[in-house]
């Protein structure tokens, strides 16, 4: 034992360390909430940014950990504070955070059981509530994974290897070829996990979307026996629930039709929207989703949890064991053994964080009548802020909001979309510039729209104003400086 490492795992270090942090936190949440006007982030140029960490890093002096703590919190993206509005990431809640300096301590590997015990059976508890919620019977099971994009692509190869009735588990990709059929408005992990499927481009059906960005499903047939004429088998289904740029749901239960006649696997990407399960108000949205062969649920984007918290549920819990077939003997005793506890079995990863043990603490201490209140909030304030926008003639939605996701642009005395998209993107150049707000933007049959999503339970409708209000003088500004193509 070196006297470095023995300092370096002290106990009342880190006793004074922690309590530390634990203010400074709390300071940084109270802050946020106060929401006191004017600038709440700034985005420093990538390279000098590098360079003052590079020196600050290497340099010899007196280490100060409150300090680099606050240098830290000074350089993110503050997700506690009301007028962020932009990625689906979650603003956790603060007991899942302190549960996870726990987990980080313990920091069980969890591909077997005995290394993880408790938080192994939580994350079959978890699996259970969810796939309750979501409609499904006892037989249902699955597992906590990292990432939507992580999970997506564990379905879909529980689906190859479910449907394709050929072993490339065990004699590589054959001749045949596969393919899904996805909204054109699905997330891109999808097409990548075709892509790592070995499917290439054409294992990827893009099906068009209506005017409300949701799945032509009367498309499908026709989608379907192209692909047959072409020689390309269908495997899968995709249902976006909801997608990702404007928060449109699919219609579940006319694929769940689809898939049924045609012995297709059905795969609702629920990563966003699954999480309305929880609310009585909105499950209407994924009406369906209990067909589903397999389900997505982002545990870090409606449900509050620190990222990430993945839950891949499938119908048929014993499909879960079937997507990854190896020996691995230093593990497990036998490979072909269902033991839902070895969660190794079942995921990509070998060691997993402990998110069982975030998910578990909000639901002990809150219950899921948070996640309820939460969904709720979100969606309100999705259409709070729609109605804030179509009260200016300034600004137009691009399409009524079904969740928290909204997108929407500036318009006022612009005729044609290509003046639309430069301004537009201009603007939230700008408004990234002045750092009141936070959004993001995304592009709709090829046009430019400002969207965003609500995920901070303190946004208020005052909030929402300030940003429209600061959208359109940018706007305005813009225009008169513009020179209109003619
Ligand atoms: C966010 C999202 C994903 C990706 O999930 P990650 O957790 O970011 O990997 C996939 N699909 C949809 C519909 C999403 O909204």
């Amino acid at each position: 034992m070196t006297p470095l490492l023995k300092e370096a795992y002290s106990p009342e270090a880190f006793r004074k360390h922690a309590h530390a942090l634990v203010d400074q936190l709390a300071d940084y949440l109270s802050a946020a909430q106060q929401n006191e006007p004017g600038r709440f982030f700034t985005i420093h140029e990538p390279e000098a940014l590098y360079a003052s960490w590079k020196n600050k890093l290497n340099s010899n002096e007196q280490k100060d950990v409150p300090g680099f703590f606050t240098e830290i919190l000074n350089g993110s993206l503050n997700l506690q504070h009301p007028r962020y509005m932009g990625h689906q990431v979650t603003a956790p809640l603060p007991i899942t955070a302190i549960a996870g300096m726990l987990t980080q301590i313990v920091n069980n590997g969890l591909a077997v059981y005995e290394v993880g015990n408790t938080a192994c059976v939580l994350e079959k508890l978890i699996i259970d509530t969810l796939a309750q919620v979501l409609g499904y019977n006892t037989e249902a099971s699955g597992l906590l994974t990292s990432g939507g994009t992580l999970a997506n692509l564990t379905a879909l190869l529980t689906a190859r290897a479910m449907i394709t009735g050929t072993d490339v588990w065990e004699n590589g990709q054959q001749e045949e070829k596969f393919a899904l059929m996805v909204s054109e408005e699905a997330h891109y992990c999808v097409d990548r996990a075709v892509r790592v499927m070995g499917w290439g481009s054409e294992g990827i059906i893009k099906i068009p979307v209506n005017d409300s960005f949701s799945m032509r499903t009367e498309l499908l047939p026709e989608y379907f026996a192209e692909a047959q004429r072409k020689g390309i088998r269908v495997v899968a289904v995709v249902g976006s629930a909801c997608s990702t740029s404007t928060g449109a749901y699919d219609d579940l239960e006319a694929i769940a039709a689809f898939c049924k006649e045609h012995s297709l696997w059905f795969h609702a990407d629920g990563a966003h929207g699954s999480a309305v399960a929880f609310s009585q108000k909105h499950k209407h949205l994924i009406k369906g989703i209990e067909h589903a062969d397999s389900v997505v649920t982002d545990f870090h984007k409606l449900l509050l949890i620190p990222g990430l918290a993945t839950a891949v549920v499938y119908k048929n819990g014993l499909h879960a064991f079937k997507t990854f077939r190896q020996d691995a003997q230093y593990l497990w005793n036998k490979a072909t053994s269902i033991d839902h506890y070895n969660l190794g079995k079942k995921t990509f990863e070998c060691t997993k964080v402990m998110m069982s043990v975030k998910i578990a603490s909000a639901l002990h201490l809150h219950g899921p009548q948070v996640w309820e209140d939460f969904v709720n909030t979100a969606h309100e304030n999705g259409q709070l802020f729609a109605k804030a926008v179509t009260e200016r003639n300034a600004i137009e939605l691009a399409l009524p909001p079904q969740s928290n996701i909204v997108c929407f642009r500036y318009i006022k005395g612009i005729t044609d979309n290509e003046t639309a998209n430069r301004i537009n993107r201009a603007i939230r150049s700008k408004l990234l510039e002045n750092g009141n707000f936070f959004i993001v933007q995304t592009t709709l049959k090829g046009n430019v729209y400002l969207r965003v999503t609500l995920m901070n339970p303190f946004t208020s409708v005052e909030d929402m104003n300030g940003l429209l209000d600061e959208v359109e003088s940018i706007g305005e500004l813009w225009m008169k400086d513009y020179e209109l193509p003619s």
